[in-house]
């Protein structure tokens, strides 16, 4: 692997943010919004008499006050149940008065009972409609609608978002096959349900499937890697293709049953949609194993085996780096610190190659915990290390380098600082001045080391800036 194919691929494997499950997220208080407007605007028009609010096609259906206040119940729902523990709790009870209502109306359409009446506002209304021979009816599709959106609030709260997607899916395929109904023309395929319910059915059930955005199937379709493209492009495909078709169908046949061939487009698109995000789901698991892996082949072409530190390469790369933004920005500048243990031979020779290799690994862990988080530490080979101070000062470098003197010669090493003394190294240090290069900085600090070693090691020798090393 070259060094450019090795940047790629360290770029390659960071896990990209998922923007676009924040994004829809975001939709969630606007659709809410659109069931909110729908639901109090059709109330209002029944407070005032102006019937267009709540039968926007004359003659045509209706939205019963009933589905009205549900709708703008869900919404506001909708709307609070991110918020704060008060609004949480309030958003819980409006879902429970939604399904009371829904509760009522059930037992209405099933029996030969008839307490709905008592429960809806502007029944005066409802009943003149119905004396003029108006439709405004309470149906089964719209109960269904209500419930599954309740349902799948009620799961979003419990954090079953898997659960909760499914719901609100279900919930937006019925108000969906209506608004099919209106964009054909096709009265049979909307039947009893107005334009206006059908509009704020599908805003209130899509706001509760976009809460659920960072779980379930949708998660995956809103994929920020490449074949997140492809499932969203067979999404919007898979929406218009046959609905395109739907269309076509119904100008050349003749259908006796209009209700079944809407169910069979919807059907179409969502059994659709539902196996983009199947696949998706699937995909996304073998991605992210290979992400894995390629983070971990990353790790191991970038770290030194034994003692966990960044290795040699990854101190090129993040050196180089280090040094374009110095040439580019106006900060205090790099610095660069080269270390050397000090008779280290002597540890593998009177102890053994195993308590050699104990100490380079406990000499890295003091060095690592003696750094900022943004300074690299890194073995360059055998008892050789580095470390790059980005943005630092003189007086932040010799700090850090008389820092990690510190902590190396207070390490206890069994079997080794306990007979033979503490371990010590030397340290050359140099500034890399704009327009120089790693090498340059670290020639400088190598003969700066060189100078401590010769000067009888344990200490740090800081390089001036011409290069020569100078005594602290
Ligand atoms: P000086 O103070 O002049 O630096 O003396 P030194 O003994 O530290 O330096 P020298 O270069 O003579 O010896 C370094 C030794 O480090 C030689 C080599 O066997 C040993 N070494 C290199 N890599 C490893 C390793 O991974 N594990 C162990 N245990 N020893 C290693
Ligand atoms: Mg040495
Ligand atoms: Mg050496």
């Amino acid at each position: 692997m070259t060094d450019n194919d090795f940047d790629a691929a360290s770029n390659f494997v960071q896990e990209k943010p998922w923007r676009l499950v924040n994004i829809v997220q975001s939709l969630r208080p606007y659709l809410a919004g659109g069931g909110i407007a729908v639901g109090s605007g059709c109330l209002w028009g029944y407070w005032v008499g102006y019937e267009w609010f709540y039968r926007p096609i004359s003659p045509g259906p209706a939205t019963h006050p009933l589905t009205a206040l549900c709708l703008l119940l869900l919404g506001t729902s909708a709307l609070l149940i991110n918020r704060s523990t008060i609004f949480r709790g309030l958003s819980t009870g409006l879902i429970f008065v939604v399904l009371a209502f829904c509760l009522v109306w059930f037992v209405d359409l099933t029996f030969p009972v008839h307490i709905s009446p008592f429960i809806t506002p502007f029944q005066g209304s409802v009943t003149l409609d119905i004396q003029h021979g108006k439709s405004n009816s309470l149906g089964l599709n719209s109960l269904v609608l209500l419930v599954g959106t309740a349902a799948s609030l009620i799961f979003y709260n419990a954090r079953y978002l898997a659960a909760a997607q499914a719901f609100s899916f279900l919930a937006a395929f019925i108000p969906a096959v209506s608004l099919v109904g209106y964009l054909y023309g096709v009265e049979n395929l909307y039947g009893a349900m107005s334009l206006w319910t059908a509009l704020a059915g599908v805003c209130v059930g899509l706001s509760a499937l976009c809460m659920t955005a960072e779980g379930g199937l949708l998660r995956y379709v809103l994929s920020p890697y490449s074949w997140g493209w492809v499932f969203r492009t067979q999404s919007v495909l898979g929406l218009i293709f046959p609905l395109a078709l739907g269309f076509l169908i119904l100008e050349v046949m003749r259908l006796n049953d209009h209700r079944v061939f809407g169910v069979y487009v919807v059907g179409n698109i969502w059994f659709i949609l539902l196996m983009v995000g199947v696949s998706s789901f699937f995909l996304e698991k073998v991605d992210q194993q290979r992400r894995r892996s390629e983070l971990k082949l990353l790790e191991a072409a970038t770290q030194d085996q034994l003692t966990g530190l960044a290795n040699r390469r990854k101190f090129f790369e993040f050196g180089r780096y280090e040094i374009q933004r110095i040439d580019r920005s106006n900060n205090n500048g790099l610095w660069l610190l080269m270390m050397d243990l000090d008779h280290f031979k002597n540890i593998n020779d009177a102890a053994g190659h195993d308590m050699g290799d104990k100490v380079l690994v406990m000499v890295s862990r003091a060095m690592q915990k003696s750094v900022r988080s943004v300074d690299l530490v890194s073995r360059l080979g055998g008892e050789e290390f580095a470390v790059l101070l980005p943005d630092s000062t003189p007086d932040g470098a010799e700090h850090v380098a008389n820092r990690i003197l510190a902590s190396v010669n207070s390490l206890c090493i069994l079997g080794w600082t306990d007979i033979h003394g503490p371990v010590t190294l030397s340290i050359g240090c140099s500034r890399i001045t704009p327009g120089s290069t790693l090498e340059d900085g670290m020639k400088s600090a190598d003969s700066a080391l060189y100078e401590a070693k010769r000067n009888g090691r344990n200490q740090l020798l800081m390089a001036d800036s011409a290069g020569q090393s100078q005594y602290q």
